[in-house]
């Protein structure tokens, strides 16, 4: 993974923590740079009826912000739009094809785009549209010159991402052996304080998780994905 660029791509602050940190940090470790893009302020996820949107916007930025030094993150980008709002528009596609131009990642992580519901849970919407973004701006506007060509007046170029990782509810056959950096994504995934009333849950289900994973992968704890290798 030396030299390798990450570009994770979530919806709200913890997305990304909770479905790739194990991977990422690992990657890391191995030489690569990653950066995250958070596309929504996470301002409504809160039971608090002292709580406002401002408020939580800045508590759970600074949150993702810690977490990502755990990782070894070099940048988080806010894009800020509302919480559960999130639209898989034209303005939105924009805004990841610059980043994208600008960070030239060889593989993007994401949600993904094709999960809508389980028996179990619904999607959220806002993690539908930052993944269905997400992958259009990956293939075909980042690489198309003439694709928002006002790129260039500030020096963006086009760019070919090589490979896409969605994170996978449902399974995804390429897995990541995260045995040595689990611990590194529980305590990245902590840090996200404003969403857990009780964490010791939550890591009770994120280890039996990767466990489970990591047994189909053949490691002892593991993350899995659907991959796209773009040719
Ligand atoms: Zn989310």
């Amino acid at each position: 993974m030396k030299n390798k660029i990450i570009l994770a791509i979530g919806a709200h602050p913890d997305d990304t923590d909770f479905g790739a940190s194990g991977t990422i940090a690992k990657w890391v470790e191995e030489g690569a740079t990653a950066c995250y893009v958070i596309c929504t302020d996470g301002s409504r996820g809160s039971e608090d009826p002292r709580m406002t949107h401002k408020k939580l916007a800045a508590i759970r930025k600074s949150e993702q912000e810690e977490a990502a030094k755990v990782l070894g993150v070099k940048k988080v980008f806010f894009l800020n739009h509302p919480d559960t709002q999130l639209v898989s528009d034209l303005k939105l596609k924009e805004e990841l094809v610059r980043v994208i131009r600008t960070v030239k990642p060889n593989i993007v992580i994401t949600m993904d785009p094709t999960f809508y519901y389980s028996e179990e849970f619904i999607n959220h919407t806002d993690h539908r549209a930052a993944a269905v973004a997400a992958m259009d701006a990956v293939f075909p506007l980042s690489r198309d010159r003439l694709t928002f060509l006002e790129h260039e007046k500030v020096g963006l170029r086009p760019h070919k991402v090589e490979e896409i990782l969605f994170v996978s509810f449902g399974g995804g056959e390429f897995f990541v052996d995260i045995s040595k950096t689990i611990e590194k994504k529980i305590k990245a995934l902590a840090l996200h304080k404003s969403q857990f009333e009780n964490f010791a849950d939550v890591e009770k289900r994120v280890r039996k998780r990767a466990k489970m994973l990591g047994k189909k992968g053949g490691y002892k704890a593991a993350e899995s994905f659907k991959r796209v290798v773009i040719r």
